[in-house]
């Protein structure tokens, strides 16, 4: 199966590239996206067996639909990852925590955000991939916090590929930027940024599309690629944790009918990675996406209108939410109203800031999605709430509690990181106290909550770090090209 350009203008033919294309350089020609113009179907019979299988197998039966370029015994190897997450046979972790409501805990791999869930897989990918043509990669990533110490776990020492990774200084929580600037392998550099993650993305989108840092990359025997959520590659992955929560619920007899999804969305690959699994046969009714005061995905879903004209980003207790341009909602256009249409509306957005969905546009994506948004306030009483019932919750998880009221069948709540990353914000909601001393504010929440501070993370407060490199927006380029060819 190939991947098709989301954008096109009247009467052009789409034109498309194989998978490992996609994976490697996910910036196409033509401004858009790589995504599929059809999905493989999963029948009962595959669900039926699906219930006496490990999730890596899971995995490996759906991958295998696709047909992708790239062989089994390459996707075996990248789903042996999983074989690094708390328990190597199962790296999520579903559980019933109330009358009909389920949360499918997406952070028990190495960094301890949902962001493995990818791109552990993705990683060895792309590096056996670039072997394979004898390529080398220079990998480029922006983070609000999840993304970048996933992205450095998963390439750390991956023969033939470096990795950039640029954070605004003052942006990510204490424990994120710990597993950043901590990260020692050779082959990463990590780089704080004067600004903050808008600032992040868009030096990280001006080098990846400058000729010429791309040509002294490449007199250093250097392509460049990006491990954003754009990346069909992590996309992949991303479809299959919904698809086991379906199997999770039919193996413990709790499926009836349909069952609703609740996705704590920012750039949107998680809650897409869901419509996806629906399209292919999982009996998912809504797809209920949450945001924080950021609220423009609410709008959108709701209201059928993309609007950014005046709105700024509001800083928020779940960072990895604030986000106004939600770039794989291009994905769901595409696959909806097709190219020409999507290139419409993706042009008045660049151009006027606005784009809007005529009202049958608009009734098509209430088939599938409900959304809605959780302030800062609100989400401090889901956190409390849930604790007194011994569920531990990050505040981006939080929100997700705005969507679970008079359920009358199975909604599962995607948990998308671990507590311990945002352990000041856990702590005033908990407490109404500021955090002072992180470390030992982790312990103590560990003790509020029965849990243990995972030793990967405990860690971190012991190393000395590797990578005090704090930038002007200006400056980054320099500083990456004289790692680079130092
Ligand atoms: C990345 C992230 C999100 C948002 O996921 P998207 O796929 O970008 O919508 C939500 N919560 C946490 C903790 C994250 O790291």
């Amino acid at each position: 199966m190939k991947l098709f350009q989301t954008r096109a203008s009247a009467g052009e033919i789409l034109s498309s590239v194989e998978f490992s294309q996609a994976l490697l350089s996910p910036s196409s020609a033509h401004g858009g996206l790589y995504a599929p113009t059809q999905l493989p179907q999963l029948d009962e019979n595959f669900f039926a067996e699906a219930v006496n299988l490990a999730y890596a197998q899971i995995a490996l039966k759906i991958i295998e639909k696709f047909g992708f370029d790239a062989d089994t015994a390459m996707f075996e190897r990248a789903v042996k990852r999983y074989e690094r997450f708390d328990d190597p046979q199962n790296p999520v972790q579903m559980r019933k925590i109330g009358e009909n409501l389920y949360i499918n805990e997406l952070y028990h791999g190495p960094t301890r955000a949902f962001k493995d869930m990818a791109l552990q897989p993705f990683g060895a990918l792309l590096s056996e991939l670039a072997a394979k043509r004898g390529e080398k990669y220079l990998i480029m990533c922006a983070t609000s916090g999840d993304t970048g110490p996933a992205t450095l776990e998963t390439f750390a020492n991956a023969p033939g590929v470096k990795v950039v990774c640029l954070y605004p200084k003052d942006g990510t929580s204490e424990v994120q930027r710990l597993q950043m600037i901590n990260a020692g392998a050779a082959n990463l550099k990590v780089i704080g940024i004067e600004g903050n993650f808008d600032d992040a993305q868009r030096a990280l989108k001006s080098l990846l599309a400058s000729e010429k840092f791309k040509e002294r990359l490449s007199a250093a025997g250097l392509s460049l690629s990006a491990a954003n959520s754009v990346n069909f590659g992590r996309i992949l992955f991303q479809i299959i944790y919904h698809v086991y929560a379906h199997v999770y619920l039919l193996k413990t007899g709790e499926l009836k009918g349909e069952f609703d999804i609740v996705v704590p969305s920012g750039n949107f690959g998680n809650a897409l990675g869901a419509y996806y699994a629906k399209k292919m046969g999982a009996k998912i009714g809504k797809i209920k996406i949450v945001s924080n005061a950021n609220n423009i995905l609410t709008e959108f879903f709701t209201q059928g209108r993309y609007d950014l004209r005046g709105k700024s980003l509001v800083k928020t207790i779940s960072p990895a939410m604030d986000i106004l341009v939600s770039s794989n909602v291009e994905r769901l256009l595409f696959d909806k109203f097709g190219a020409v249409r999507t290139k419409e509306l993706m042009d008045s957005l660049a151009g006027e800031g606005f784009y809007e969905l005529s009202s049958s546009e608009l009734d098509a994506l209430k088939e599938d999605f409900d959304a809605d948004f959780c302030s800062d306030a609100e989400c401090e009483k889901y956190i409390k709430e849930w604790a007194a019932k011994g569920v531990a919750v990050d505040p981006h998880t939080a929100t997700c509690f705005k969507a679970t009221t008079n359920l009358t069948r199975p909604s599962v709540i995607t948990s998308t990181a671990h507590w311990v990353k945002f352990a000041p914000s856990m702590f005033k909601a908990l407490k109404n106290e500021t955090l002072k001393d992180e470390k030992s504010g982790l312990e103590a929440l560990a003790a509020e909550f029965n849990d243990e501070v995972p030793v990967a993370i405990r860690s971190l407060f012991a190393k000395a770090a590797v990578h005090n490199e704090i930038s002007a927006k200006s400056d980054i380029e320099a500083k990456i090209l004289a790692w680079i060819e130092r």
